[in-house]
């Protein structure tokens, strides 16, 4: 069998579906990429935006606390009416100091800055739940002792004197923000501790700054969860959008496709199949029927006279009666029978799974339906009639071109015996 010349530019619609599944999957993998990388940096910048908070808020409280400290120092402390239930600061004796004085007749007691800051601290952990204080390794009011993060800091201060921070989850309390920054002795505190053996500028202890942090965390995991269902949902958005609009436009392709090659397989003037679609189709069904080994019928059919036609009633009237000649045929055809022009006035049609005597009927009757049919220009018939030559696909043709000569023969045979007439090659 011959190869088919034009097979190769027939597109198969599969091959589209192939491209457009990888199309999708690349497109979509790409965005999805892209998509996650944009939320995992969002992600990530919840938890350094929170520490950022919870740094900015610590500082705060620090930069106040050692306001409040300086400005009571300035004042030489703060002397407040000895009230029932104001204590004297008991340490400041141990010091020499004397905390109570009495002014006409009524007693004050001095508060000096460690103590307004240890009081001021009682009283925003009831409000707020933020406690600060001073510590020290050495301190002399025992409460004032530093605790296990606290003594870390205030050694790693002998060295680095950096702050420190850190987030604690104490067991069966809400979890915290721990800041502490160290403290150089300076005049306030040589006051009351240059015994102890300070000297001016030396570490003498730290600030440290605590913070209640679970609501700072709830709404950062609130945060999160949000960005991940935003996530989630642009991504499902994203494909979806790409996949619908590579969807349509794969539509639209195929079905320029589908037009471009009916376009290319049809014959202008009769809108029938042309010549090279018609030898397609036969080396196709010729093919078919030896594998099947099923019968396979062609008519080869040339409009008789036609140049007379031609002359009588002008070319534009030729061109109408191929036409009608045409869709006459047409209509008197079986769904499988292939109608197709493939000259001047010459047609093909090729009928597959019929013997010899079915297309002879077939030819016979489309004859006769041509014969019949009225072609007028103005109040002049123009009487048509066709030639008819058949052959059968059989053992001794075996090939397009051998079945094509025989039915070519016939058709001859019938131009010989008069026309209008139908001879089985
Ligand atoms: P026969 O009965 O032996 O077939 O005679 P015929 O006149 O039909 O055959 P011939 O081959 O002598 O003439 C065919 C004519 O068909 C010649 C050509 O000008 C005309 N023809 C070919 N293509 C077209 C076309 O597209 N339109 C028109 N109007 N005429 C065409
Ligand atoms: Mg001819
Ligand atoms: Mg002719």
């Amino acid at each position: 069998m011959k190869p088919r010349p034009e097979g190769n530019i027939v597109p198969e619609p599969h091959r589209s579906l192939t491209y457009l599944k990888v199309f999708i999957t690349s497109l979509s993998a790409a965005l999805s990429l892209i998509v996650v990388a944009i939320f995992v940096f969002l992600y990530g910048r919840v938890d350094s935006q929170l520490s950022q908070r919870m740094r900015e808020q610590a500082v705060a409280y620090h930069d106040l606390v050692m306001h409040a400290r300086n400005w009571n120092y300035d004042y030489g402390g703060v002397y407040v009416l000895k009230r029932p239930g104001v204590e004297a600061n008991s340490y400041l004796r141990r010091v020499g100091i004397d905390p109570d004085a009495t002014v006409g007749g009524e007693t004050f007691t001095i508060r000096n800055h460690a103590m307004m800051i240890t009081e001021i601290s009682r009283m925003s952990e009831r409000h707020e739940g933020v406690r600060f204080r001073i510590t020290s390794l050495r301190s002399i009011n025992p409460d004032n002792a530093p605790d296990r993060l606290e003594t870390e800091a205030l050694e790693r201060f002998e060295h680095l004197e950096e702050p420190v921070s850190r987030v604690e989850h104490p067991a069966g309390k809400p979890p915290v923000y721990r800041y502490l920054t160290p403290l150089k002795a300076d005049r306030t505190c040589l006051e009351c501790h240059r015994t102890q053996g300070y000297r001016f500028g030396s570490i003498v202890g730290a600030v440290s700054i605590t913070i209640p942090i679970e609501a700072m965390i709830h709404e950062a995991k609130t945060s999160k969860i949000l960005l991940v269902i935003a996530g989630l949902l642009v991504l499902i958005l994203l494909i979806g959008v790409s996949y619908v609009l590579t969807w349509r436009l794969v539509r639209k392709l195929d079905s320029v496709q589908r037009r471009y090659v009916s376009l290319i397989a049809t014959d202008e003037l009769t809108r029938v199949r042309n010549r090279r679609s018609m030898l397609r189709r036969l080396d196709e069904e010729c093919e078919r029927s030896d594998r099947l080994g099923a019968p396979l019928s062609i008519l080869l059919i040339d409009i008789d006279h036609f140049k007379k036609i031609n002359d009588t009633f002008g070319h534009p009237f030729g061109d109408l009666v191929l036409r009608r000649v045409a869709s006459q045929m047409k209509a008197g055809l079986r769904g499988y029978d292939i109608l197709g022009r493939i000259g001047g006035e010459e047609f093909m049609i090729i009928s597959p799974g019929v013997p010899l005597e079915d297309a002879v009927l077939l030819a016979e009757r489309i004859r006769a339906q041509v014969e019949e049919m009225k072609v007028v220009d103005g109040n002049r018939e123009c009487p048509v009639t066709i030639s008819i030559g058949l052959a059968t696909f059989s053992r001794g043709v075996t090939t397009p071109d051998l079945l094509m000569r025989r039915a070519d023969e016939a058709l001859y045979r019938a131009k010989g015996e008069g026309r209008n007439r139908v001879v089985a090659g």
